[in-house]
């Protein structure tokens, strides 16, 4: 028996039963997120409001159960993965837009709501909420505020920690605390910093209140090819030195360039070894000279063709081959480990160089593309899952991507999070003191450890 009978039936009684799941094809579905691991939960509870999140920590605390938040699970890193089982608490019928101010320029929110359904809330403001994980139309804010999401823009808009001013957060106790700008006590110490980023381990966050901007008046796109990675990343250092800050700088390597090409049927000249997909975006004097600047700033560099456009529909089509990079990826392998790391962009060609040479060591395809303009990097280690020897060089080779990028002076993770699968990595990152630090918050957030047991901290 999981639970007993009465507590389960109390339970259900106070909840609504339509909010409770217990069957086993319902619990499948919120076994995963996109990584390998699967844990089928004992519960989901659909959560529509703060009260029945503090029911269900009530409960998980009577039963001695733990509670896994989830949102729509995109997560990369295993965050919403019930690794010990327990409840699911699905935000996904919290996608409630409370308020807009656009005198104020904030929006709250029900942390389900959808990235998409925020970013269009605002434009028919005409405001602008400029995160935006690639995942955006699926992704909810509740996991992009957990993630700290970072995406394409952040190169000039910053990641998702710059757009909250406060969240309310159900705790371990089941009470309700506001922080930031939603906190009618305005305590002086805001604890909104550690609960973005802080993957679900923390609390349950249930309501935010979103800081929007104005939207850019116009914007431009150019689509470059470079006959080498290092005159790609080249000049995309040499366009942030000159002073113009992209809204968008993506880079990808040969190998991704190979596969986007196979699967949309593009044809590119033989010798583009590497893309630039570059938008620059403001007021409309601003982008014309930022384009013109980037142009020839590149032409300088060698770039072997230079598209550019002001026009919407024509840059849908400058951005099809960096649309197209997951689908086309995945027809290269099976297997695919996705690792975010991130580095001082001067140091993206090394960490790229790195990547080829450990490609050519464990024999693996490792397709490199991403976020050069603040040098977020998404390496590939393509493998065979059913091959198990490969498998485990997949493993090794990821682990040395992470060593040279911590001698980069990088990070081993920059927007996806550390979840399970970077979990036991972070010690070469940080200090035993660090990690000692980070468990001593979660202590006295989470004493009892119910809030995603398993996740960040390193045993
Ligand atoms: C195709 C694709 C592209 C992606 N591109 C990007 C990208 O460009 N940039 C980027 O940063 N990420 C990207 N991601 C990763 C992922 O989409 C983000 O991490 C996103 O923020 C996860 O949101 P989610 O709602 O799916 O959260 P989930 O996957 O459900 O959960 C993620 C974590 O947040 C916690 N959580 C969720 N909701 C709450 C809540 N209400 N309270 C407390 N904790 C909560 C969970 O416990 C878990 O630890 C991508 C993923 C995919 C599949």
């Amino acid at each position: 028996m999981l639970f007993r009978p009465k507590s389960l039936k109390s339970f259900q009684r106070i909840l609504g039963q339509h909010k409770v799941l217990v069957s086993e094809e319902d619990l499948l579905s919120y076994s995963y997120d996109t990584t390998a691991e699967r844990v089928i939960p004992q519960m989901v509870v659909l959560v529509e409001s703060t009260e029945d999140v503090q029911a269900v920590v009530d409960f998980a605390l009577d039963e001695g159960l733990i509670i896994t938040p989830r949102g729509a699970g995109t997560g990369m890193s295993g965050g919403s993965v019930p690794l010990k089982r327990g409840i699911v608490i699905s935000t996904e019928r919290m996608a409630f837009i409370y308020q807009v101010d656009p005198e104020a320029r904030t929006m709250l929110v029900g942390s389900g709501i959808t990235t998409v359904a925020v970013q269009n809330e605002a434009a028919k403001h005409g405001l602008f909420y400029p995160p935006d994980p690639s995942s955006y139309k699926a992704s909810t804010i509740g996991g992009n505020v957990a993630e700290n999401a970072g995406g394409l823009r952040c190169v000039k808009y910053g990641t998702t920690k710059h757009y909250v001013l406060g969240l309310e957060f159900v705790n371990a106790h089941a009470e309700v605390l506001r922080t930031g700008a939603l906190d009618e006590g305005e305590s002086p110490f805001d604890l909104t910093p550690l609960l973005v980023g802080s993957e679900g381990t923390l609390g349950v966050i249930t309501t935010i209140l979103l800081r929007l901007i104005e939207a850019p008046a116009a914007r431009g796109t150019l689509r470059l090819l470079f006959p080498s990675l290092e005159e790609a990343a080249g000049a995309s250092a040499e366009i942030m030195a000159a002073g113009v800050v992209p809204s968008v700088a993506e880079i990808m390597d040969k190998a991704v360039l190979e596969a986007v090409t196979a699967f949309t049927g593009t044809r590119l000249p033989a010798e583009a070894q590497a893309l630039l997909l570059i938008e620059v975006d403001g007021p409309a004097e601003a982008v014309e000279a930022g384009m013109a600047q980037v142009e020839h700033i590149c032409r300088t560099r060698r770039a072997l063709e230079i598209q550019s456009t002001r026009n919407p529909v024509e840059a849908e089509q400058l951005w099809t081959l960096r649309r197209s990079v997951s689908p086309s990826l995945a027809r290269l392998a099976r297997g695919k480990l996705n690792e975010d790391v991130s580095v001082p962009r001067s140091q993206l060609p090394d960490l790229i160089a790195a990547a080829q040479r450990i490609s050519r060591r464990y024999g693996l395809l490792i397709p490199c593309f991403g976020h050069v303009g603040d040098g977020n990097i998404h390496v590939n280690v393509m493998f065979n899952p059913d091959d198990t020897l490969e498998r485990k060089r997949a493993l090794q080779a990821v682990e040395e991507i992470y060593k040279e990028t911590v001698a980069l002076g990088g990070s081993i993770s920059g927007e996806h999070g550390i979840g399970y699968v970077k979990r036991d990595y972070l010690r070469l990152q940080m200090s035993q003191s660090e990690i000692d630090t980070l468990r001593r918050i979660k202590q006295a957030f989470d004493p009892d450890g119910i809030f995603n047991p398993g996740k960040i901290i390193p045993d």
